[in-house]
C-alpha cells in the first residue's frame, strides 16, 4: 500500500487521514486490529531480513505491530516529528524516555509542577541510580536559567502544568539548555498538539500521556514519545525490551477517537474561556487559573506559544475542603473522577487526582490550595456547563450563609 504524505495537510486533515492508508487491508477503510502476537514467514531469508531490519514487515508484537503503527504515524504527523514511539502509558513514555537517556552522575533540571507521577520518578526513582535531580520554582524563570547554566544533561518541562495551569516559556528556556549541550523534553500533554507544537520551539522529545485528549473518551490508556530519527532509534531500542508496549486495542481506540481531536479541542477551550470568564466573577471563587485568561501571570507567552490555550482550568473555592464537599456532589454535568481531556467535563480536587501522591505540605508549596478544584471541560454546550456550576455555586452560597448563621 501507497504510503501517504500528509505533512503539508492542516491539522484537522491531518488527524483524519494521516497515517492512515498504508496500514489499511481487504479494501478497509478503517484500520484493522491486528492482534496476532507473531507474524510469520515461509522464506527464512526473508523472515531473517525482517528480523534484523533491512527489510519493512513485522516479527512480534512487542516490537512492532501495525495498529500500534497507524497510531504512530499520525502523532509523528501531528508534532512533525521524524519518528513517533507509543508506549502501554503515559508514565511509561515518561519513564522510559527518562531512563533511555539518563546515567547514573547525570543532572537533570526541572520544575516542581510536573506531573505527579512524573515528580514521583524525579524525587524516588531517580536519585536510587545517582541521577541528581533539581526542581525549581516553575513560575521563577531565573532560578531555571541558573540551574540550567550550571550544567545538566536534561532538562524536563510541562507547559502549562497541571492543576494550576503554570506556563514556561518553551523556546527560551530550550534554547538555553542546547548551550549546555542538554537534552530537552516536555510532557505536551495538556496542550495537544493541536495548541502547541514544542518541537518548532526548539525542544528534542516531546511526550503525551494518549489517554487524556489524544484518546478523548477515556478507555484507554496510551502514551507516545516524537522526536528525531537519532533519538527516537534508542527510545524504540527500550521499549522493545523493556516491553511496556502499546496494546493494539488501545491503539485503534486511540486512533479512532484522534479523528475528532482538534473539533473536541476547539470546543472544549472555547467553553473553557468562558467557564473561567464567569467563575472569576463569582463570590464564592477565590482565584481562576486559565492562561486564556489576561489576568495569567504569563498569559502572554502563552500567547506567543500556543495556538489556543486548551480544555483545562482550575479555580479555588473559598472555604477550602468543606466548600468542595458541598459543591461537587451538586454538580449535575460533569464526573468527579481522577482523569481529564475527555468528551465528558469532569472536576476533581488536586488531593484526589494529579497530586493524589503529595503530602499537603508538598501541595501548599506547590501553591496547590485545598480549595482547588480542577475542571477538565467536556464537548458540552457552553451553555449548559456554566448554568450547571452556577446552581452548584448557589447552593454552596446558601449552605456556607447556614453555617455562618
Ligand atoms: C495523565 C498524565 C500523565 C500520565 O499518563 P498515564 O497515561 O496516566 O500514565 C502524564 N502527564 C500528564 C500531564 C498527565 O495528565
Amino acid at each position: 500500500m501507497k504510503k501517504i504524505d500528509n505533512s503539508n495537510s492542516l491539522m484537522g486533515t491531518k488527524t483524519v487521514w494521516a497515517g492512515e492508508k498504508e496500514f489499511m487491508v481487504f479494501g478497509s477503510t478503517q484500520v484493522p486490529v491486528v492482534l496476532s502476537v507473531a507474524y510469520g514467514y515461509d522464506d527464512v531469508d526473508e523472515w531473517y531480513d525482517v528480523a534484523i531490519g533491512n527489510k519493512p514487515g513485522h516479527i512480534y508484537n512487542r516490537m512492532t505491530n501495525p495498529t500500534v503503527q497507524a497510531f504512530e504515524e499520525k502523532l509523528r504527523t501531528l508534532e512533525g516529528a521524524e519518528r513517533a514511539i507509543a508506549f502501554s502509558s503515559g508514565m511509561a513514555a515518561i519513564s522510559s524516555t527518562l531512563y533511555t537517556f539518563l546515567r547514573p552522575g547525570d543532572r537533570v533540571v526541572s520544575i516542581k509542577d510536573t506531573y505527579g507521577g512524573t515528580n514521583k520518578i524525579f524525587t524516588e526513582f531517580l536519585p536510587n541510580i545517582n541521577v541528581d535531580v533539581v526542581l525549581c520554582n516553575t513560575g521563577n524563570q531565573e532560578e531555571i536559567e541558573t540551574e540550567i547554566q550550571k550544567g545538566c544533561q536534561l532538562l524536563y518541562l510541562e507547559s502549562p502544568t497541571n492543576p494550576t495551569l503554570k506556563i514556561v516559556d518553551i523556546e527560551h528556556l530550550a534554547k538555553l539548555a542546547k548551550s549546555v549541550g542538554a537534552l530537552v523534553v516536555i510532557d505536551n500533554t495538556i496542550a495537544t498538539p493541536i495548541n502547541q507544537n514544542p518541537l518548532l520551539l526548539g525542544v528534542d522529545l516531546v511526550i503525551h500521556s494518549a489517554t487524556k485528549f489524544l484518546s478523548g473518551h477515556a478507555d484507554a490508556l496510551g502514551g507516545v514519545v516524537c522526536g528525531s530519527q537519532q533519538l527516537m532509534e534508542k527510545v524504540y531500542h527500550y521499549r522493545e525490551i523493556n516491553g511496556a508496549t502499546m496494546d493494539p486495542w488501545s491503539a485503534y481506540l486511540i486512533l479512532r477517537g484522534m479523528k475528532t481531536l482538534k473539533l473536541r479541542v476547539e470546543q472544549q477551550a472555547k467553553s473553557a474561556m468562558e467557564v473561567a470568564r464567569f467563575l472569576q466573577k463569582q463570590e464564592c471563587v477565590e482565584a481562576v487559573y486559565y492562561p486564556g485568561l489576561e489576568s495569567h501571570k504569563n498569559h502572554e507567552v502563552a500567547k506567543r506559544q500556543m495556538s489556543g490555550f486548551g480544555g483545562i482550568l482550575s479555580f479555588v473555592l473559598k472555604g477550602e475542603m468543606e466548600a468542595i464537599k458541598v459543591f461537587l456532589p451538586h454538580l449535575r454535568l460533569g464526573n468527579r473522577a481522577g482523569n481529564l481531556g475527555a468528551v465528558e467535563t469532569i472536576y476533581g480536587p488536586a488531593r484526589t487526582t494529579s497530586h493524589v501522591e503529595c503530602t499537603l505540605e508538598e501541595r501548599m508549596a506547590l501553591g496547590i490550595s485545598e480549595g482547588l478544584v480542577r475542571m477538565s471541560v467536556g464537548i458540552e454546550d457552553t451553555e449548559d456547563l456554566i448554568s450547571d456550576l452556577e446552581q452548584a455555586l448557589n447552593y454552596l452560597a446558601s449552605q456556607m450563609n447556614k453555617t455562618a448563621l
